[in-house]
């Protein structure tokens, strides 16, 4: 996964002149260009990625060049970060102006599929099944009101099944709890004497799916279609 970090500084290459990393990240940008020419896009995304993690100023033609490996590699959301960032700077004076407004239209048909698809995220990312509650977006535990049990104890008469009551000779007298009915116990009114609670799944939020690290193809696969036949 490719971080994005926009605050990053791109500065002209005068400006970093006289860093020690620019001779690394030149070379860098030379390699990653290279690999783009030979369609090693996996081996030009390992260089820029250099280049970004070695904090050092990056080139002026970088983000362009990173958003078309992001493209060729159908990270469309994250090539289009880059290449707006690209053409946000440089403006219509880029060395590149013509190729990225290119990628930009290339970009939107991509772009569009995913804003459409209910089986990806917005960056494209497949979803899949919660591994947590398998979809089923709430998990079930052992109460936790009454530890499991399925009984609390009465709160009325302190579990004793006995209330008192002070007459108006000022004389105590003893009644059978009305509500536990003299148990001193009454069912769990969470779990309501069935031991487990349900809650929404803390995976995933309650979703039923959560992010994963593969790219959609828009399309609904049979292994995805019958994981789930039984209504909840
Ligand atoms: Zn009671
Ligand atoms: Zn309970
Ligand atoms: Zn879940
Ligand atoms: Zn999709």
């Amino acid at each position: 996964m490719i971080f994005l970090m926009l605050g990053i500084g791109i500065h002209s290459t005068s400006l970093a002149q006289g860093s020690p990393n620019l001779g690394k990240t030149d070379r860098l940008m030379e390699m990653a260009k290279t690999s783009i020419s030979s369609s090693e896009y996996e081996k030009a995304n390992y260089y820029f990625r250099q280049i970004i993690e070695s904090s050092a100023s990056i080139p002026p033609e970088m983000p362009y060049y990173f958003a078309e490996t992001l493209f060729e590699l159908k990270q469309y959301d994250n090539s289009a970060k880059f290449l707006n960032k690209y053409l946000e700077i440089n403006g219509f004076k880029a060395e590149n102006y013509e190729a990225a407004k290119n990628l930009e239209k290339k970009l939107k048909a991509p772009l569009e599929a995913i804003a459409a698809c209910k089986l990806c995220d917005s960056k494209g990312y497949r979803y899949q099944p919660c591994p947590t509650c398998q979809g089923d977006k709430v998990i079930q535990q052992d109460c936790s009101y009454c530890k499991g049990k399925g009984i609390v104890g009465c709160s009325r008469c302190k579990a004793t099944g006995i209330v008192t009551k002070k007459n108006v000779f000022n004389i105590t007298e003893y009644y059978q709890c009305s509500r536990c009915k003299g148990e001193g116990r009454l069912t769990c009114p969470r779990c309501d004497g069935s031991l487990k609670e349900v809650s929404a799944c803390h995976t995933c939020s309650g979703f039923g799916e959560v992010h994963s690290e593969k790219l959609c193809d828009h399309q609904v696969h049979h292994e995805h279609a019958d994981e789930k036949t039984t209504a909840q």
